[in-house]
């Protein structure tokens, strides 16, 4: 059987066929135009191949116009992708102006024969706009018809997505591009290998947006995401990349443009890996890092695969890299055994702190997300074995935050919802004291459980 490798038109862009691309998404209210554009020209800069933007209602279709047109006129042709969760009527209506619109299908109508059809009409003004679609399925937002048939698996995500990709080429619509973000790095990298074999198997391979979802911030949401996008990209598995931070989305391309320069075909990237000894099932890994923020992407590139599909159970490493003022600093062990802490908890084999889940918020996000997250960090860091979720809001933040024990959910107008597991035990609560609320709730479990 011939494979179909489809190249997809995004805009100015072409999706597919080896160069990889960085994007990232505003996490400002598209209503606020002025902000959107901002960091759209922001993002756009910063080399941001295209830039997603919330469309939580019809109401909004007007902002992306005014967006577009003001983009244009500044001289900024960046592809905008229009963020749908659940309504078709408003993935029709902005796919005029946009040059890609992401949805995720099973959510358009609990009937499955319904979500079918308005998938297919909005395929037809697709193709009358020459506008791609990201068919986008994340782990804990699947439809209850697929978990029934496959559990909550990676199994389900692949074949939920194949069911969509099959009714695309049934329409003749074959501008399709195709994300299944987890958090759980083992979880997405299952999800997409088998997503890309069943594409393979029939016949049709669609470019594929890849990417960790609510990876956290800070070095931990470097590395959680360097190790699930790298694993994939190696395999030749993945077209875009999107490193999701819960900090200035800005923030997020130099990461994913390492990724990016690192495994496009024909990449010439250096590496400061400069010597490996393997000691039985560990390795001991030798960098001569040109910084930091290098140093924990290198490392999670050259040897998070190996640990996430365990051929490896342990690393350490030594060297150096280049501090703040340009000048040489030694690795030091704390520095060693931080990182390589951090890399084993991103690989899911072993957990030295709580595992944290945040999402990077988008126009949704009615509170301080970032500010929230850093406190939460700071008052559970001392948690062991607990999944914890800080989510920017109650219409997806609860689906999304998977196999959380914990999530604080904001609820819009400076309330927050405290949920245990997939249960909201406390709602309402005043973000002033929300995050007390929480850390009493996990204290009382706790000593409950001792
Ligand atoms: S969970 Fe976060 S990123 Fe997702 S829609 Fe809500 S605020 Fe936006």
């Amino acid at each position: 059987m011939e494979i179909k490798n489809r190249i997809v038109k995004v805009g100015n862009l072409s999706i597919g066929g080896g160069k990889i691309l960085p994007q990232s998404m505003c996490n400002t209210h598209t209503s606020d135009v002025d902000a959107t554009l901002r960091q759209c020209l922001a993002l756009s800069e910063a080399g941001s191949a295209l830039v997603r933007i919330t469309v939580p209602g019809p109401r909004e279709v007007e902002s992306v116009k005014e967006i577009k047109r003001r983009l244009l006129a500044e001289g900024c042709d960046v592809p905008l992708v229009a963020d749908i969760h659940f309504s078709s009527e408003t993935a029709i209506a902005v796919a005029p102006f946009v040059e890609k619109v992401r949805i995720n299908p099973g959510n358009f109508n609990r009937d499955h024969a319904e979500a079918c059809r308005q998938f297919s009409t909005l395929a037809g003004v697709c193709r009358e706009n020459g506008t791609a679609i990201r068919i986008g399925l994340n782990h804990g937002s699947l439809g209850e018809r697929i978990t029934s048939l496959y559990g909550n698996t990676p199994l389900a995500m692949a074949e939920a997505a194949m069911e969509w990709i099959r009714l695309a080429v049934d329409n003749d619509f074959f501008d399709i591009v195709v994300s299944l973000k987890a958090s759980n790095t083992v979880v997405m990298v299952e999800a997409y290998r088998l997503l890309a074999a069943k594409m393979a198997e029939y016949g049709h391979v669609f470019p594929l947006h890849v990417g960790v979802t609510e990876a956290g911030n800070g070095d931990s949401g470097r590395i959680k995401s360097c190790v699930g996008i790298s694993a994939l990209l190696s395999e030749g598995i993945g077209d875009t990349v999107r490193v999701s931070l819960t900090e200035d989305p800005v923030n997020e391309i130099p990461v994913a443009d390492y990724l990016c320069r690192r495994y496009s075909s024909g990449s010439q990237l250096e590496s400061s890996l400069s010597a490996v000894k393997v000691e039985g099932r560990s390795i001991r890994a030798t960098y001569h890092a040109p910084s930091r923020e290098r140093l924990l992407m290198e490392l999670s590139c050259d040897f998070g695969k190996r640990l996430l599909d365990k051929e490896i159970d342990d690393i350490s490493f030594d060297g150096d890299y280049a501090g703040a003022d340009g000048r040489r600093v030694e690795i030091d062990k704390s520095l060693s055994d931080y990182l390589a802490d951090e890399l084993l908890q991103a690989c899911r084999r072993r957990f030295y702190r709580p595992e944290y889940i945040a999402c990077p918020g988008c126009g949704r996000t009615m509170y301080d997300l970032q500010g929230a997250f850093e406190t939460v960090k700071k008052r559970t860091a001392h948690l062991k074995n607990t999944v914890i979720a800080v989510m920017g809001c109650v219409v997806n933040g609860p689906g999304e935050m998977a196999d959380a024990d914990w999530g604080y959910v904001g609820e819009g107008a400076h309330k927050v919802s405290i949920y245990h597991g997939r249960t909201p035990v406390l709602r309402h609560v005043p973000d002033t004291e929300a995050i007390d609320r929480l850390v009493e709730l996990i204290q009382e479990s706790n000593a409950a459980d001792n």
